[in-house]
């Protein structure tokens, strides 16, 4: 284990899978304690339980990001156990893709309330905390979407959209106290987020599509926001765009 990151703490949201488990794991092996949120309680004590048999430290919280009392919760627990939120990862997520037709209103009500809504929500609690230290980082996972439109995905797009502009708005508000602000914007990532499409047809197209490339691993992304994470206090890297090679 590494030692960059010694004495922060870490809040990692979706950590029960994909980028934010693996992304969880870096930030441990640089030193960091992990907070480990999402709602499969199991899969964040199976992954405190590796972090912490590698001589790490993490602390397991489960955690609806769409509920406001989870979001209390989390940050209570956070400062409660060690005093100071250094880092935060945004990363939860879910991409239910259909056409706009054929979505039902809970379809496009969820996925705003956990791409964007949950975030915002959770980053409002946490900045008094990091205004008060003069120092924080938060790190945003948008996506290639927010930059490039797919189809069938008009919820999709509009909230992680939304993702780029609330962190662009709150590096504004908040850069002169100390805080940085990054935005992440994968592009095809091997994880579960396609398990979740409802519509058939445009889930085995994505598939094709992805299965057409090599795609990112979750570790590629981890590396990525570790190394965001890791600049020192004058460098704010604002925005990376990280793609398979040969996705264009
Ligand atoms: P996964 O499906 O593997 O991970 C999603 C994570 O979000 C899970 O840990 C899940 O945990 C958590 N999550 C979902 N709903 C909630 C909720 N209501 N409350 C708390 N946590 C929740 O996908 P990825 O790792 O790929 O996704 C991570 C992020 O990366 C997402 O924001 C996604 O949009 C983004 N991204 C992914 C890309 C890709 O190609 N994979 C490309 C671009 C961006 P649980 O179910 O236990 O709650």
């Amino acid at each position: 284990f590494g030692s960059e990151l010694d004495g922060q703490v870490a809040i990692v949201t979706g950590a029960s899978s994909g980028i934010g488990k693996a992304t969880a794991k870096s930030l441990a092996s640089r030193g960091a304690s992990v907070v480990l949120a999402a709602r499969r309680e199991d899969e964040l004590d199976d992954l405190a339980a590796q972090i912490e048999d590698g001589d790490g430290d993490a602390l397991a919280v489960p955690t609806d990001i769409t509920g406001d009392d989870d979001i209390d919760t989390l940050v209570e627990r956070t400062t409660d156990e060690y005093g100071r939120i250094d880092i935060l990862v945004n990363n939860a997520g879910l991409m239910p893709l259909t056409h706009i037709v054929d979505a039902d209103r809970e379809t496009l009500q969820t996925t705003i309330d956990v791409n964007l809504t949950g975030l915002v929500t959770l980053t409002h609690a946490v900045v008094p905390t990091m205004l008060e230290q003069e120092s924080g980082h938060v790190v945003n996972l948008s996506s290639v979407v927010g930059r490039y439109l797919q189809a069938n995905s008009t919820h999709y797009n509009a909230a992680k959209a939304g993702v780029k502009t609330f962190g662009d708005s709150l590096r504004l508000d908040v850069a002169s106290e100390g805080i940085r602000v990054a935005t992440i914007e994968p592009g095809a990532v091997s994880t579960e987020l396609l398990e979740h499409i409802p519509d058939e047809e445009i889930k085995a197209g994505i598939e094709d599509h992805v299965g057409s490339m090599q795609a990112l691993e979750p570790d590629d992304i981890a590396r990525t926001i570790t190394f965001v994470v890791t600049q020192p206090q004058h460098v704010d890297i604002n925005e990376v765009l990280i793609r398979p090679t040969d996705q264009v």
